[in-house]
């Protein structure tokens, strides 16, 4: 079947414009896991079945209602939103039009595809309908195409978070949902011989660094980079302040160290793992008001970071650290923060 797809992320810009995180489970934003597995599944349609397919609301910048104005057209034939269920269940669902047979073979196909992906249970191909009998959701009842919503697991319980927090996780459920609407489509995987052709990948000339604050009980998304425009671009949480940091580099190595309030520096860390103390800078529980950083083995390269405070806006950006003033570190002693930043800086 020819034809075009849109593969849609729900969330993400509510409609006054400021940031829908969708549902909230153990500090993960339903939109920031629905999107990676969004773009996973576009790129496994493209790339493996050759589909046309499209990718919309990744950067969260169209509200529900913009997203259904762009869909009223017969563009695409099939359109898919991604998002993540709450309240407490556990299993996979997806929604189709009470009057779209097609619609009912995709939402059967991807339901079966990720409950069987992540041995979860199968809640089935589902209508919902509001009081006037109408479909209830706005992406399946004012669109033209054969729509579909699916609700991949529930953010809100953990066991069924686990499946999907990690990139691996995200992109096995957006492989579930590529594999299954090529199935429906009668579209099969087109041969690997030609992705084993490729030329060799050049060297990355950036260097990405990855990060994630711990406030509250709860590690948060890592973030990467950062950006000025929306919560992607920073690690915490506004108005909870931060008691641990991790972050490591896509090459090389990075090494930090974190003060507590009222308390003392602890030790440098480097890089990071997920198993220890040995393994973040701060005392879980405990508020950082200073933190420093640098590269290890990166010439050319130097790492640039700044905090908010609690209360208060960004500090300016430190490069590196030094012991002499107070250039040398981010933060204010005896003030706690509640948002971090980091870049990797070519000098
Ligand atoms: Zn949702």
């Amino acid at each position: 079947m020819a034809g075009r797809i849109c593969i849609v992320v729900g969330h993400g810009k509510s409609e006054s414009g400021g940031y829908d995180s969708g549902a909230v489970g153990f500090g993960y934003h339903e939109f920031k896991i629905a999107r990676e597995i969004a773009k996973f599944a576009q790129a496994e349609l493209k790339s493996a079945y050759g589909a046309q397919c499209d990718l919309m609301n990744y950067n969260g910048d169209l509200y529900l209602q913009e997203r259904i104005n762009k869909l009223k057209t017969d563009y695409y034939d099939f359109i898919a939103e991604i998002h993540l269920n709450a309240g407490g269940g556990t299993g996979t669902e997806v929604y189709y039009c009470h009057t779209d047979a097609t619609g009912k073979k995709y939402a059967e196909a991807i339901a079966e595809s990720i409950s069987e992906r992540f041995g979860i249970r199968n809640r089935g191909a589902k209508v919902r309908l509001n009081a006037s009998g109408k479909d209830f959701f706005g992406i399946i009842r004012a669109t033209k195409p054969t729509a579909v919503l699916v609700e991949t697991v529930f953010i809100d319980t953990e066991t069924d978070l686990e499946k999907v927090k990690t990139e691996a996780g995200q992109k096995a459920c957006g492989q579930a949902i590529a594999d299954a609407i090529a199935r429906v489509r009668g579209l099969t995987a087109e041969s690997t011989e030609t992705a084993s052709e490729e030329v060799a990948p050049t060297p990355a000339k950036t260097i990405d660094v990855e990060y994630q604050a711990y406030c509250g009980k709860n590690w948060l998304p890592w973030v990467e980079n950062y950006n000025e425009k929306n919560s992607d671009g920073y690690a915490g949480v506004t108005g909870k302040a931060i008691t641990a940091i991790r972050a490591g580099l896509s090459k090389g190595k990075i090494k930090y160290r974190a003060h507590t309030k009222g308390g003392k520096w602890y030790a440098w860390i480097s890089d990071y793992n997920t198993k220890n103390t040995n393994g973040y800078a701060g005392v879980l529980g405990k508020e950082i008001d200073m933190l420093q950083m640098t590269l290890e083995g990166l010439p050319g390269y130097a790492v640039e970071y700044r905090v908010a405070t609690v209360g208060g806006g960004f500090l300016p950006w430190v490069r590196d650290y030094n012991t002499k003033n107070s250039d040398g570190y981010a933060g204010i002693t005896g003030k706690p923060f509640d948002r971090l930043q980091i870049r990797i800086v070519k000098i």
